[in-house]
């Protein structure tokens, strides 16, 4: 059975260390679908459409790497894709924290779904999106956090 692996999350805008968190997946599962949460509840900088053609030409001839965008509890779109794993980036405790939570809910809700952590590389750990968006909103340069092949957008 081919092992699809989901990583959701709301990529605004996707960064390095995205871009690290699915290579260094890759070699775990035989399809990596990123996943794009459309949650209404959450302003996003970036409208979804943009969001999802920067994935795309970050991963450009990567087979294995599908993008992908959802509305639903992220458990039930694993469902819909026949994923048995949710993969999870971690930069540090208040992630863990976080992450735990989510991943404990939804092995209650689902319990054949397994959630993968992987860590941080040290040199990305302090990069987010909102940090980059924060950057942006007062003109500074946010280029070297980004995946090359986006960078002539920004
Ligand atoms: P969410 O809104 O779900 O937090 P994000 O787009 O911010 O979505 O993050 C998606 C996933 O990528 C999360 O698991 C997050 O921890 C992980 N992630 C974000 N930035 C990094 C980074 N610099 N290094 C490793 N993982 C990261």
């Amino acid at each position: 059975m081919k092992r699809i692996a989901i990583f959701p999350g709301s990529f605004d805008p996707i960064t390095i260390g995205h871009q690290s968190i699915v290579l260094r997946s890759l070699p775990l599962f035989d399809e990596v679908i990123i996943a794009i949460g459309d949650n209404t509840q959450k302003k996003c900088m970036f409208p979804i459409e943009k969001r999802k053609q920067w994935i795309e030409k970050t991963f450009e001839g990567i087979e294995k790497v599908k993008v992908d965008v959802y509305n639903m509890l992220t458990v039930d779109y694993c469902k819909q894709k026949n994923a048995k794993y949710i993969i999870r980036g971690l930069r540090n405790s208040i992630d863990f924290q976080y992450e735990q939570n989510i991943a404990l809910i939804n092995t209650e809700i689902c319990p054949e779904i397994e959630t993968i952590f992987l860590l941080t590389e040290p040199q990305y750990t302090s990069i987010n999106s909102s940090f980059i968006r924060e950057i942006m909103n007062f003109g500074g340069d946010v280029k070297r956090f980004l995946p090359e092949n986006i960078r002539m957008d920004f």
